[in-house]
């Protein structure tokens, strides 16, 4: 342990959607901010490399978190300076105004109507410069389109924080050409120069809590020749902003546990690939860009990462029947059903060591249900895009290759125990709101029983948005950061 205490007046742990957020608000009003982040810090130059090297550099444990349940869920985020932002696909939703009702009605969400939220919104949308491509769409998303026009449904191009995308497809593995306005790229280089400090290579393992007042943390910090490091950290003030499954696992294990961690929300995804008559070259452009809204919030379609690796994962239910459709990649596109998970889910702390968790989610009925049906819809639009077979990631259903079978799941249920299903959405693990009996935290994200504790991350989302979430989390974590420098600080 470190003889000499170190010291902040506010400390925020993580650096992704919710920490860089509230990082540079506070900064820029004068806090003495010190952000703490367990991953490294990485140039552009350490972006775009192979799914191998970026899930070892930038994914928390190297890409392999499962959310346990009879239908195990494959859940990827990030640990790098940056967090999940430097990974995603840049995809920028607001909360939809249904939803924002339904946080009202559900848990008592103040002050977050769309015309209240608009200016941290418009904040968030400048920084990240989320924006429509502007450039003519690549193959897999006029396929996508021909198919929404074929079927006659509501759809819309997704706006994305990355101006500038030359189409590298390497979303996934950090943007190399700095184009993705992740975290590392727009609020972070602000909020450095607003005199917040980040401490990279520090994992912070516990709270340190004196009657109703967090005093600081306990971190381990690597040092320069490999070994770590145990310290002390003193904070006025503490923001929990360590994502999804990070932010309730810290919680519980520094013995924080009222409504944390109970309310895991996802957006499961089931993975489609289509094969086309024509050259799509899916591997040489950006993800498809448009979302189907017509069934939306309850089943999104939209367009998925392809390499010929994640094209391989996705036929790998069917291997053997399937394995000889790999020479054909250059015909093929990757797309998915995104349901609004209906399920509740939790995080717990791992018995086994401090640095796991144990995610559960069950499959509601629901769910299947609207899975089932989404496939059937996704299918027939595929179908009538010119798709010569769609293949779903299902065990024992190798390919759809006309529009009756594929109409066939409007009726029919998937077999839960043949589903290899994915999410990169979890939220809602601290939900905030004024209805204490379902709320982590107060509506400003105030943990309860805490003077001086808040959570400003994905974990405080009441429930599940049904879009893409950054956009929400940025929204609300500043409405929050600037709530507590004008009550609070
Ligand atoms: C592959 C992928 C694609 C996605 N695509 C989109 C998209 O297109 N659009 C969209 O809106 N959303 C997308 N998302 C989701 C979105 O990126 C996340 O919802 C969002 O980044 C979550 O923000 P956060 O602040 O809660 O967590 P994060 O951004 O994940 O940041 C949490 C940070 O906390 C750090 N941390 C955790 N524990 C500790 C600890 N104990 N001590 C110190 N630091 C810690 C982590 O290392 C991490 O850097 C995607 C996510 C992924 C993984």
């Amino acid at each position: 342990m470190s003889s000499e205490p170190r010291k902040a007046q506010v400390l925020i742990v993580g650096s992704g959607a919710g920490g860089a957020v509230t990082a540079l608000e506070l900064a820029e009003r004068g806090f003495d901010v010190l952000v703490l982040e367990e991953g490294a810090r990485h140039g552009l130059d350490a972006y775009g490399g192979s799914p191998t090297e970026a899930m070892g550099s930038l994914y928390r444990r190297r890409g392999m978190t499962p959310i346990l349940g009879r239908t195990p869920i494959g859940y990827v985020e990030g640990r790098c300076m940056g967090g999940s932002t430097e990974i995603n696909s840049g995809f920028w939703h607001r909360t939809p105004p249904e939803i924002l009702l339904r946080w009202k009605a559900q848990y008592d969400l103040a002050d977050s109507t769309p015309e209240e939220l608009r200016p941290h919104f418009e904040w968030a949308e400048g920084h990240v410069k989320a924006a429509l491509s502007g450039t003519p769409w690549p193959k897999s998303t006029e396929v996508l389109a021909r198919g929404i026009e074929a079927m006659g449904w509501s759809s819309q191009e997704v706006p994305r924080a990355a101006t500038g995308c030359v189409n590298t497809n390497a979303c996934a593995s950090g943007c190399p050409v700095g184009a993705k306005q992740g975290m590392t790229r727009s609020l972070i280089p602000a909020a450095e120069d607003a005199g917040a400090r980040f401490q990279t290579d520090c994992r912070v393992e516990s709270l340190w809590r004196e009657q109703g007042r967090v005093m600081g943390v306990s971190a381990s910090i690597g040092r320069e020749d490999g070994s770590r490091e145990v310290v002390r950290i003193e904070a006025e003030h503490v923001f929990i902003c360590a994502g999804p499954t990070e932010t309730p696992a810290l919680l519980r294990r520094s013995g924080i546990k009222s409504r944390i961690g109970d309310s895991l929300r996802i957006h499961p995804m089931l993975k489609v690939v289509a094969r086309f008559g024509e050259n799509i070259d899916a591997e040489k452009s950006v993800l498809p860009l448009l979302q189907v809204k017509e069934f939306w919030p309850e089943i999104s379609l939209g367009g998925a990462f392809f390499t010929a690796g994640h094209l391989a994962m996705g036929l790998s239910e069917n291997w053997p029947t399937l394995r000889g459709k790999m020479k054909d990649h250059e015909k093929m596109a990757s797309y998915y059903v995104a349901v609004r998970g209906t399920a509740k889910g939790s995080v717990r702390p791992s018995i086994l060591d401090k640095e796991s968790c144990t995610i559960r989610y069950e499959i509601g009925e629901e769910d299947l249900i609207n899975l089932s049906k989404g496939l059937g819809r996704l299918a027939t639009l595929l179908l009538a895009a010119g798709a010569k077979e769609v293949y779903p990631s299902v065990y024992g259903v190798p390919a759809i290759d006309n529009p009756v079978d594929a109409a066939r799941w409007l009726d029919s249920r998937l077999n839960r125990s043949a589903l290899s299903l994915t999410t990169v959405h979890a939220f809602s693990t601290c939900p905030i709101g004024e209805r204490a009996d379902r709320c982590a935290a107060d509506s400003f994200g105030r943990v309860h029983q805490y003077a001086n504790l808040y959570v400003n991350d994905a974990s405080i989302l009441p429930d599940s948005p049904g879009v893409n979430p950054q956009g929400s989390i940025m929204a609300l974590a500043r409405r929050n950061a600037i709530h507590f420098a004008e009550n609070e600080g």
